[in-house]
């Protein structure tokens, strides 16, 4: 039973069937993103400098290659349509805390979302290779160089209230395990299972309503 749910949900990998970071890079870096790719998911880097360092590899001038490649090759998980209804209905603020950006994120929200309650990073094209701005940084709490950092927004708006963190990566770790509730799929539910925490795995949004459902009471 929870009195006062508040739900925080990743975008890329969790909204959408791929991560797009990784899909963007794929199609348009050159050769060595992979390791940049690689030590974030293992740790060694931190997210900021590893997405701030793969974006740094694409030039400003494909532009509209990659915002086209990008708005075409992402797919919204089924259901997610329904759970913005749901979550409405039942007056459950939901965000959307994104370690994506702004040039794919929003457009790919886009009537289905509120900007209000959108949180990812912001890219910069005005130079000759994309440079990412992140005006989410960590707080006092946390120094992992999130880039967008997930807790500190959880912190911020999530105070008092019953958390449900909804994701898929090692991204969305941090905001978990300061979650009353996950809802996970891929790493972050073997992370979910490792560290015992208080769990429900899912493969669409409809999924994901059952168990909000559910654990609210
Ligand atoms: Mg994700
Ligand atoms: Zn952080």
């Amino acid at each position: 039973m929870m009195k006062n749910p508040v739900l925080i949900c990743d975008f890329d990998g969790t909204v959408t069937k791929n991560d797009n970071i990784i899909a963007i890079m794929k199609q348009f870096a050159p050769d060595g993103w992979e390791e940049l790719k690689d030590g974030v998911l293992s740790q060694r880097i931190s997210i900021k400098e590893g997405v701030g360092k793969m974006f740094s590899l694409l030039s400003t001038s494909q532009k509209e290659e990659i915002t086209e490649f990008i708005l075409n090759d992402a797919k919204i998980r089924e259901g997610f349509t329904e759970f913005v209804a749901y979550a409405k209905d039942a007056g459950i603020p939901l965000y959307i805390v994104s370690g994506g950006i702004d040039f794919f994120v929003r457009p790919l929200l886009k009537g289905l979302v509120p900007d209000d309650q959108v949180y990812c990073n912001m890219s910069d094209f005005s130079g000759d290779y994309i440079q990412i701005d992140w005006p989410h940084l960590c707080d006092e709490h946390c120094s992992n160089e999130c880039g967008c950092c997930k807790p500190s927004i959880v912190r911020e708006i999530a105070k008092g209230k019953d958390i449900i963190v909804i994701g898929d990566s090692i991204t969305d770790l941090e905001a978990a395990k300061l979650a009353d509730f996950v809802v996970a799929r891929d790493l972050l539910l073997e992370k979910c299972r490792s560290l015992g925490l208080h769990h429900k795995p899912f493969a669409t949004f409809y999924d994901v309503i059952d168990h909000v459902k559910e654990v609210i009471g």
